[in-house]
């Protein structure tokens, strides 16, 4: 790699940064992440601080995970890529899937359809959604139904069942027959109700009134994530999924339950699903597949829908879709490694436990800063929605957002700013003692942004 000065020098100059203004980017450059051991980063300057982000939501197993990348090196040598388009596989993608599948046999998970990451997966399950219905031929039944505030990447299908505006607006017109339904989050809802297990049955209400308004036999699938991850840690009352899966059933609508944060212990179950004690009809999982150190996504499927592919003779049955890296090998023997890793270290347990310390430290956070107007967490993630004021509940802006996350990391902790919200996910390695750090370093930046 070239030296320090050439990399600062050319910092955010031919590169276009994701989820940012490139003039903005120039005028102030990212950090420069050089290494990382453990749970912490370092950067271009040396600077050492604790990874309260987990990459992106993704390094599960923190940095220092040797055996997922002797797997990886190991399959390097081997054969770094063979497609897996028909007529073709490799170990590692058949090994990844039987272990996937026996992963999420709770959540009734028989097939796996790998992707190159979260993006792929949703768009990988709308489309088999879609292709479901033709096979069983109901043709009519192509629109989607989700969560506003929901995150699903960013390809078009994903966009368009995105239920945040900043990532629609700029690429409409997105698919057609898209609906959203109110998220369940008690801080703020259009039904001003508080109660959670009431607002869960205004939102499940609302969706079952969009359903008869559109005509059931016209939808497709709902999809959600167990808990909202970009859209601000928001965590849906323990009955929401629930309701929505009984809603599903009562119209023959599939559920899609994207995973892609959620999927491997992050919120101390070891999916979301399982946590709210539902079966989807598909799964969409990436992230901490690999724990970030290689790009994979998979979409998995459910019982019912493999029956009706595989039972299928027409045309309509045979896989369309797919990507050069489908069950890249590299990436599937890094995701044999990791889930083994994972399983290993009991990651959810850790999660669940470590979860609990930083449930504490974010109430005790809210108690000392004004600033706080709402903390969310379930597991190891969490996300302290940072408002100008409590009782108007208006959200704190952008350069107030910055202030604080550039205060935290002088304090020695990398967080991410999401809109008015600090989100963190940090590696489900975290002891007690680093929930400590973090807490510290964010009340610190806390206090000097105040
Ligand atoms: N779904 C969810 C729930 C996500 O959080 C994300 C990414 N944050 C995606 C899909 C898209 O994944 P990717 O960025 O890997 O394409």
């Amino acid at each position: 790699m070239r030296d320090k000065n050439f990399l600062v020098e050319n910092n955010a100059k031919p590169i276009w940064h994701p989820m940012a203004h490139p003039a903005e980017m120039r005028a102030q450059p990212p950090r420069i992440i050089m290494k990382g051991e453990g749970v912490h980063v370092t950067d271009i300057d040396g600077r050492t601080v604790l990874d309260a982000v987990g990459g992106l939501w993704n390094v599960n197993l923190g940095y220092s995970c040797d055996p997922i990348k002797k797997a990886i090196t190991d399959q390097l040598d081997a054969l770094p890529y063979y497609s897996g388009f028909r007529g073709a596989s490799t170990g590692p993608s058949i090994e990844l899937a039987y272990e996937l599948t026996e992963w999420f046999k709770p959540e009734g998970m028989v097939r796996a359809f790998f992707t190159s990451g979260g993006s792929d997966s949703v768009e990988s399950a709308l489309r088999l959604a879609r292709q479901y219905w033709k096979i069983k031929g109901q043709a009519d039944r192509t629109k989607f139904l989700a969560l506003k505030k929901g995150y699903h990447g960013t390809h078009f299908g994903g966009a368009s069942v995105n239920g945040n505006a900043n990532f629609r607006r700029n690429y409409e017109p997105l698919l057609p027959g898209v609906f959203h339904i109110p998220a369940p989050w008690t801080y703020r809802n259009p039904f001003n109700e508080t109660d959670p297990i009431k607002l869960a049955q205004l939102c499940a209400a609302a969706m079952e009134d969009e359903i008869t308004f559109q005509g059931a036999d016209t939808i497709a699938a709902f999809i959600m994530e167990p808990v909202l991850g970009a859209g601000g840690v928001i965590v849906p009352p323990d009955n929401f999924m629930k309701l929505a899966r009984e809603i599903c059933d009562r119209h023959g609508i599939l559920m899609i339950s994207d995973e892609v944060v959620t999927g491997f212990g992050r919120t101390g179950a070891w999916s979301g699903s399982r946590l709210w004690g539902v079966k989807p009809d598909m799964m969409t999982i990436a992230k901490a597949i690999t724990s970030g150190y290689f790009p994979l996504g998979a979409t998995l499927i459910g019982e019912k829908i493999a029956e009706a592919f595989e039972a299928d003779t027409t045309s309509f049955s045979s896989i369309g879709h797919g990507y050069t890296y489908s069950g890249h090998p590299v990436g599937c023997a890094a995701g044999v490694a990791a889930l083994a890793e994972t399983r290993r270290l009991k990651l959810d347990e850790n999660a669940a436990a470590r979860g609990k310390d930083l449930a504490d430290a974010l109430a005790q956070l809210k108690a000392r800063h004004p600033s706080v107007g709402d903390v969310r967490s379930k597991g190891l993630m969490a996300a302290i929605e940072l408002v100008a004021d409590r009782d108007s509940k208006k959200p704190a802006d952008k350069k107030t957002m910055a202030k604080v996350a550039d205060a935290t990391y002088e304090a020695g902790v990398m967080v991410r700013v999401s809109g008015n919200n600090i989100i963190l996910s940090p590696p489900l390695i975290l002891t007690s003692a680093d929930v400590t750090r973090m807490a510290e370093g964010i009340s610190a930046g806390l206090s000097a942004a105040s």
